[in-house]
């Protein structure tokens, strides 16, 4: 019997509509896979066009209700979903590792993560500040407000089933918003066992709704194009992004967008080397490389090469790879099959063009969807993973001479998510950081995401930002009132 029967038989897997589970309008259903071991670990509803209006109708109703409420009630209910998520993270950690693969730690460190934005929410929930402007021809008054903008759809993916809802979900409760959330169908236990917990936090009903769909096309496309609703917020590939970008259009709603990436991470000749590898270790190796933030291309000045390879290959070969409910495990199973045929497919392409292994790059054979730590070196130009997310556990790794050509390399990309250097001297660190055109620089730093940051992108990688005061009004229209007195 597997070691998680018992914190499975109590983990909801129907539609939570309406402050209530719902089996689903049309008998659909579909299968959740522990990517350990390939085991069915859940059968779960999948909402269809019908359960989506009908979550979309208890938010509406929801709506007046929750934007009324005063800001400091919301906030101590988004204070107290916090303080429960954290009580229960235990439990939570270890079914996210379940369903999505990552080892134990990432596990933690994720539900940590994302009850932050209920606590951060909390805070910023009674900091609706608006501005008074003077007409500068006639002296009027221009009072300017932030009022909720209506029902949110929330459309996340699969690589942090807990924080890129939650990085959702709070700020658009703290500003008034009630939200439809589609989950990822790899990883939807997660969210739908978040829901008795904001209901003991005191969510009222039909303020949260969640529906895992496998239809997530048609789902979405209804919602999109239903008029009451106000905001799309997105977390996945760019790919699917732009065609919800489309679809927004049609009912000119308010998008926000977080896409794809592909991480420059340049070590100038003056970095602290061991420091760099510490902040490449976790870059590249936070959820085994699944996540919109790892660093996909290491750029090493010449000079350095030779110890900064060396380095971070002892550290890549000494992560323990295995079940992530395992004792000291590192590196869990990817999310899924295609998940990891398409590693194996960048890796051989950079091999075949030229790439030497040193360390990894070869399937383990037996079940679960397992990758190795992989570093590549003096990978060519031209090589497919140097344009495309990795999203596993492969460094790629190229040199460079001159600071402009390291900035020319870097900026080379359609994405523009986030950029990671290191270097002693910090001048040059704030010049290369303003020349590098991405949302996000970790300067001296290998991990930037934080509640209080405005997390998002330029470019390919989306639209918006999450996190931060600007997450808040990602969920609110300006209203102003001109008025003379
Ligand atoms: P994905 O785009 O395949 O799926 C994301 C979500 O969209 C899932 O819920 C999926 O079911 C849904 N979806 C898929 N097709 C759809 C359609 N036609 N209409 C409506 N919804 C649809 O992405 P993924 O594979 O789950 O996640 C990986 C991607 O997410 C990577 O590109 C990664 O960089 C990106 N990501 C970005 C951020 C960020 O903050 N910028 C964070 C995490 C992940």
């Amino acid at each position: 019997m597997p070691m998680y029967d018992n914190l499975l038989a109590n983990v909801p897997t129907d539609l939570w509509i309406g402050g209530q589970w719902r089996k689903f309008s049309d008998g659909a259903r579909f299968d959740v896979i522990d990517p350990a071991t390939e085991n069915k670990i859940a059968s779960v509803a999948s909402a269809s066009v019908d359960d989506a209006k009908a979550a979309i109708d208890a938010a509406q109703d929801a709506f007046a209700g929750w934007a009324a409420k005063k800001p400091r009630e919301r906030a101590e209910i988004l204070r107290k979903a916090f303080e429960v998520i954290v009580r229960d993270a235990e439990r939570f950690a270890k079914l996210i590792t379940i369903e999505n693969g990552k080892a134990l730690s990432d596990s933690k460190g994720e539900v940590l993560y994302s009850a932050e934005f209920f606590r951060w929410n909390a805070e910023e929930a009674v900091r609706n500040i608006g501005q008074v402007y003077m007409a500068p021809a006639s002296g009027a008054r221009v009072v300017a407000q932030h009022k909720p903008a209506g029902v949110a759809v929330l459309v996340t993916p699969w690589n942090f089933p807990a924080a890129m809802a939650t990085r959702k979900i709070g700020p658009a409760l703290a500003a008034g918003c009630p939200v439809v959330l589609k989950p990822a169908s790899e990883t939807p236990l997660t969210m739908l066992a978040l829901m008795p917990l904001l209901e003991e936090a005191g969510v009222p009903a039909g303020v949260v709704n969640v529906i895992p769909s496998r239809r997530s096309g048609p789902v979405v496309s209804a919602m999109l194009h239903d008029p009451r609703v106000r905001v799309v917020s997105f977390t996945g590939s760019t790919e699917v992004g732009r065609k919800l970008l489309h679809e927004a259009a049609d009912n000119i709603l308010k998008p926000a967008m977080e896409l794809g990436g592909n991480a420059p991470f340049i070590v100038f000749d003056d970095a602290d080397i061991d420091a760099a590898i510490e902040g490449a270790m976790i870059a590249k190796m936070r959820n085994m490389g699944e996540a919109c933030t790892a660093a996909n291309r290491f750029y090493v000045h010449e000079k350095v090469h030779g110890e900064f390879a060396k380095k971070l290959t002892d550290k890549m070969a000494s992560l323990k790879m295995g079940n992530g409910l395992d004792d000291g495990v590192a590196l869990g199973p990817l999310v899924n099959k295609e998940g990891r045929d398409k590693v194996i497919e960048l890796v051989d392409d950079a091999v075949k063009r030229g790439a030497q292994v040193l360390t990894g790059g070869k399937k383990p054979e037996g079940p679960g969807f397992f990758y190795p730590a992989t570093v590549l070196d003096n990978v060519p130009d031209g090589a497919k993973m140097l344009n495309e997310e990795i999203f596993g556990p492969v460094a790629s790794i190229q040199t460079f001479t001159s600071e402009d050509e390291a900035i020319r390399r870097a900026n080379d990309t359609e994405y523009g998510l986030v950029a990671y250097l290191y270097t002693k001297d910090l001048s040059r660190g704030m010049r290369v950081s303003e020349k590098l055109d991405f949302g996000m620089i970790g300067l001296n730093r290998g991990l930037v995401s934080d509640p209080a940051a405005p997390f998002g992108g330029t470019k390919q990688s989306g639209l918006g930002r999450e996190g931060a005061h600007e997450g808040l009004l990602e969920f609110m229209e300006t209203q102003y009132i001109s008025v003379s007195w």
